[in-house]
């Protein structure tokens, strides 16, 4: 088994030369920075600061599941190789084996995974055997797109043909990582980036509507990786860890300019279905969100890692819910072994925590089975969503997507 650290490394988005090194903000007794201690106050380094909460409110432990879940955002294999972000091989290492995954799956009322990294060619006929064909409606398993062929004169047509074969070899639908917009450059690793509404992939989007593949697309990331990484950014302690999560600076593009790119591929393939990962990778301002799904019906929402976000925002994203309840997805991003990012460790803990989140309304809870709250130092609220909706953001609405019956 390969650990989520080497699989982060291989992509490229491993923790820097700096990881690890501790946060430099430290607070005194007073709690304010970058001061001389008082003299009864002694200096505190942020990261040795683990406050414990003495709020005396219910908690309710929801061990299963109201209805049978499918999780659509999973990672259970990975590419064997990838070099600045981009995957280049179709061959795959595993992150968990079958029975292992399975054991918490029957714990927690898990009906499915959908595991997102599949990869292409023989890569994915090898995910698709592993899981989905021995286990069958247990597994689902999507394809990525070959970007090592990039370079090829007739990509597109390429490109579109392997989504058609892809489909032939049981792939559900196409997974995009934030690999285009964010890492694929001209010469693959090198040169001017690609745009995400690039022609080049046009075929390929189309090929998916054909063929009723939805589409998983990550688009750029949290909003603070996009400003600077200092005392102002919420989200300093996981950037000054992961220093090359910043996306502040260099050629990369705005977080609006990668939405807007991602919107004008929504809108020239509106027969195509894109389930836009992380809460359309804008849960810090669902007012975007739902500005965005009102324009394009083609567009749904997964959840996967962004409790954090919805959580601190209960009220707001309770009506959002209510609101678009046909067209939201569960998703955990949840990866096997993955310790070292504790919002998407596939356990049962993290599991507890979703459906305490969903079905409670508990307040003032860890957003991720961890000491600290690893994307912010913030705790979250349930937002007891009636079970008519649970059931489609549980199981109906993947359901959909999957063309499957649960
Ligand atoms: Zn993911």
């Amino acid at each position: 088994m390969i650990s989520r650290r080497q699989w982060l490394q291989a992509l490229g988005l491993s923790l820097g030369a700096s990881a690890h090194s501790s946060a430099v903000l430290a607070i005194t007794a007073a709690g304010q920075e970058n001061q001389q201690p008082s003299s009864s106050g002694q200096r505190l380094d942020l990261t040795d600061y683990e406050p414990k909460s003495m709020l005396q409110v219910r908690e309710t432990r929801v061990e299963r599941a109201r209805f049978p879940v499918v999780d659509i955002h999973t990672h259970i294999s990975f590419s064997a190789k990838s070099e600045n972000g981009i995957e280049l091989a179709p061959e795959r290492n595993y992150l968990g084996a079958p029975d292992e995954l399975l054991a918490v799956m029957e714990r927690k009322n898990l009906r499915a995974m959908v595991n997102l990294t599949g990869g292409f060619d023989n890569g994915l006929v090898g995910a698709v055997t592993k899981y989905d064909k021995a286990f069958p409606g247990r597994f689902y398993t999507f394809t990525e797109p070959s970007y090592s062929k990039f370079l090829e004169p007739n990509y597109p047509r390429l490109q579109a043909d392997a989504i058609e074969r892809a489909h032939g070899a049981g792939a559900r639908g196409l997974k995009i990582l934030k690999t285009l917009g964010l890492y694929l450059r001209e010469n693959i690793t090198s040169g001017k980036l690609v745009k995400i509404d690039d022609p080049r992939f046009d075929p390929m989007w189309d090929a998916c509507g054909q063929l009723n593949m939805p589409v998983a697309i990550h688009v750029s990331d949290p909003i603070a990786f996009f400003t600077p990484t200092d005392r102002f950014n919420e989200r300093y302690e996981e950037l000054n860890n992961h220093p090359d999560w910043s996306f502040y600076g260099h050629d990369f593009p705005s977080n609006a300019e990668l939405l807007e790119a991602r919107n004008r591929v929504f809108a020239r393939h509106p027969k195509t279905q894109f389930v836009v990962l992380h809460v359309g990778n804008f849960a810090e301002n669902l007012a975007n969100v739902s500005e965005n799904l009102d324009r394009f019906s083609n567009m749904f929402v997964d959840i996967g890692a962004r409790i954090g976000e919805l959580g601190r925002q209960p009220r707001t994203s309770r009506k959002f819910f209510d609101r678009y309840q046909d067209r939201i997805l569960f998703g955990t991003d949840a990866t096997p072994h993955g310790d070292e990012f504790p919002q998407q460790v596939f356990n049962d803990k993290l599991y507890e925590i979703y459906f305490r989140f969903l079905e409670t309304g508990d307040e003032y809870f860890d957003y991720a089975p961890a000491k600290v709250p690893p994307q912010g130092r913030w705790r979250i609220y349930g937002i007891e969503l009636p079970e008519p909706i649970l059931h489609k953001v549980y199981n109906q609405n993947a359901a959909r997507q999957l063309r499957i019956t649960i």
